[in-house]
């Protein structure tokens, strides 16, 4: 057996198997999808085993919206005994004849399956002990993938293989931020995570620089706001409602009570975000207008979803955003799941150079 394996929020394993589905068609793959209802994961497997290798090509985290992760997998150990869970994961992974340089035992994000958390914590280690000995394991060599063993119950695992730069990087799909103290509200977090998720690492050492400047668009009571303001850019926000003091403190933030759908810049700024709770469709048209007519080089914005039909809806801001920009130029565009989102998603749009 093999196949594709995602993991996403509860509740939107359905999108993320559709889209599973689409990625598997496009490379050739011939088998089937299944997820249940708020179990934290969708599967694709195939009909006929198919080999890591070619696999890999197709299981790039980054493309799938509603994946905080996607892997390629070549095995499921059923029945593992509770006594000894190493021996059958160890048994499957030398019969793939696969080596990897790391692992990592994860759960889905659910409470029933974060029972297991506790567990996996203290599984990684002997297991990785029992995998080196069968050879199945180099640490040192970094070319490898990663072995991620992903508990769906107490006895059952999946054993998947996360690929250098094709891998989220982070457990469970989910990168640990810290709150910083003195933030005026959590939603800093969800601009923090869009930075680390939307950006490679070296795009945010280049594209997000202090003396930058920076437009907020919906910035009440400041939490994006400040998150810009942490990395050194200067912001005017955009908003009827009040910003906290602990913003405007800073002496970074420049407050201006206005519509955020018809205000423009007096000169073209380097990021706008935005975080208007609005249509969808309304939001992405606005985006691709500021970026189409030079107001802005860089947006981070959300997009609420519906409560039905919610890939459609993405679907329909990506053709918007796409015949806006058609006659500009190439363009850059990402749509992600974040774990700090829950009906909603957040997106990165850019020209291309
Ligand atoms: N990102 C903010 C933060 O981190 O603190 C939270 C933004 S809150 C979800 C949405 C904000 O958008 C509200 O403060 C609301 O006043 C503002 N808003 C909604 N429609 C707007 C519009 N047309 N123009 C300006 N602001 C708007």
């Amino acid at each position: 057996v093999s196949g594709l394996i995602g993991y996403c929020r509860a509740g939107f394993e359905k999108e993320l198997a559709a889209e599973i589905d689409d990625i598997a068609a496009e490379a050739g793959l011939i088998g089937y999808v299944r997820a249940q209802p708020d179990t934290g994961y969708a599967v694709y497997e195939t009909f006929e085993p198919v080999a890591l290798s070619s696999l890999a090509g197709a299981a790039d985290w980054r493309r799938p919206v509603f994946a905080r992760q996607l892997l390629p997998w070549f095995a499921r150990v059923e029945g593992l005994p509770e006594r000894d869970r190493a021996t059958p994961i160890v048994a499957a992974v030398k019969a793939s004849g696969q080596r990897f340089s790391g692992v990592v035992a994860e759960t889905p994000d659910t409470d029933v399956a974060k029972q297991q958390s506790g567990f996996c914590r203290r599984f990684a280690e002997p297991l990785s002990r029992e995998l080196e000995k069968a050879g199945a394991l180099r640490t040192s060599r970094t070319g490898l993938p990663i072995l991620h063993v992903l508990f769906t119950d107490a006895a059952t695992a999946w054993l998947a293989a996360g690929m250098p730069g094709q891998a989220a990087p982070w457990p469970m799909g989910v990168p640990r931020l810290r709150m910083p103290s003195n933030a005026p509200s959590r939603s800093t977090l969800k601009l923090a995570e869009a930075f680390t998720t939307l950006l490679s690492d070296e795009e945010r050492d280049t594209l997000v620089r202090a003396g930058q400047r920076a437009v907020d668009l919906g910035a009440a009571p400041g939490g994006w706001t400040w998150q810009l303001v942490h990395r050194g850019l200067r912001v005017t926000a955009i908003d009827n409602g009040p910003l906290r003091d602990s913003v405007m403190a800073t002496e970074m933030v420049e407050h201006i009570r206005a519509d955020g759908f018809t205000w423009r810049p007096p000169r073209p700024v380097d990021w706008m975000v935005c975080d208007m709770v609005e249509q969808p469709s309304r939001i992405a048209s606005l985006m691709a207008e500021w970026i189409a007519t030079s107001k802005c080089r860089h947006t981070i914005f959300n997009l609420k979803l519906p409560m039905k039909r919610r890939l459609d809806a993405v679907e329909q801001c990506r053709t918007l955003i796409r015949k806006r920009l058609a006659s500009v130029g190439p363009y850059e565009l990402r749509i992600k799941h974040l774990y700090h989102d829950r009906e909603e998603v957040t997106a990165y749009l850019t020209l291309k150079k």
